[in-house]
């Protein structure tokens, strides 16, 4: 049987709020409890944004929840760096490989021209790009250049694509009426999210992606982007929304409880089960150790709605 592996792999642009560390926990529990690798992959493409100090932090933490990892972050790793600032020599391979079957091109829109286009705005607040700098000639991309840097964008086929997400069930996106030519490398140099994120789970060879829900709307997309570059797409698990115990949206404050706060509060045993709780893997929000719950877990045990924290959590 094929080796499961699994990755976490946040943005350090912060400390790891709530919703973080659900998705670190369930990733790790499905991984653990198939006897797979787990993989910890630092998303700070924009070293700006993402200072090592929080890479550091989010190391910091996971060891206090009690969750480990094989490779990844400072432990390093057989593909280089699992840091994705020092991973550009990398994404450049692919994104030449790209620009040589010609399907990439510069775009030239500023961010305000973007939103003025007419094209329609999906529900999770996406931009469909009208594709005003799909054809320009060589004259045009030359003058242009002379006036402002370029983004570059992915030409998308006229092509959907269908895959079954292990929680949200069957999803299919047509990728020209639904999402777009996307952008690969910002007009600051930056590669995308996108192309990053692809990239990086084809060659740590991620067998199983589990992240947050509002990342469900970018699978269509990347899994189109994997074929293109060679890769086996990975299998996706989309976790839902954490709720209050009312089944309310957390507050944007209470969404922002990060580790900082949430560790004076809590031992990680207590955090822990209140999320388990929340996840349906344990009947009570007893204090109870992550490994503990290795034997506990199934992704049949999460309910198909939103997760409602305990009682009383905040
Ligand atoms: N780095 C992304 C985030 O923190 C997650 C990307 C992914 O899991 O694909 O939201």
């Amino acid at each position: 049987m094929k080796q499961i592996v699994g990755r976490f792999a946040p943005s350090p642009s912060g400390r790891m709020h709530l919703g973080n560390v659900l998705c670190a926990l369930l990733s790790w529990l499905s991984v653990r409890s198939q006897n797979g690798s787990y993989i910890l992959r630092i998303e700070d493409l924009d070293p700006e944004r993402c200072p090592r100090a929080y890479a550091d932090l989010i190391e910091d933490d996971l060891d206090w929840l009690g969750l480990d990892w094989d490779a990844g972050a400072s432990k390093g790793g057989l593909d280089g760096s699992y840091y994705q600032s020092e991973r550009t020599a990398v994404y450049q391979t692919y994104f030449d490989q790209l620009e040589r079957a010609g399907l990439l091109y510069p775009c030239f829109c500023s961010r305000a021209a973007l939103h003025a286009a007419s094209a329609p705005h999906l529900s999770d607040g996406r931009v469909i790009y009208a594709g005003t700098c799909r054809d320009l000639t060589p004259e045009q991309i030359a003058q242009k250049r002379r006036q402002r840097g370029a983004a570059v964008r992915i030409r998308v086929p006229d092509e959907t694509i269908s895959f079954v997400d292990g929680l949200q069930g069957v999803c299919t996106e047509s990728l020209s009426a639904e999402c777009g030519d996307f952008i690969l490398r910002r007009s600051d140099g930056v590669f995308a999210y996108q192309l990053a994120v692809v990239v990086d789970d084809g060659r740590e060879g991620v067998t199983e992606v589990v992240r947050g829900r509002d990342l469900l709307g970018s699978t269509a997309r990347q899994i189109w982007l994997y074929r293109l570059l060679g890769f086996e797409p990975p299998s996706f698990i989309h976790i839902p929304l954490l709720n209050d115990a009312d089944g309310r949206r957390l507050s944007k404050r209470d969404a922002d409880l990060d580790l900082g706060i949430l560790r004076k509060r809590f031992t990680p045993a207590e955090l822990t089960g209140a999320l388990a709780y929340a996840a349906g893997l344990i009947p009570a929000p007893i204090s109870v150790r992550a490994e503990e719950l290795i034997p506990l877990f199934s992704w049949d045990k999460l309910p198909s709605g939103d997760l409602c924290l305990p009682d009383g959590f905040f």
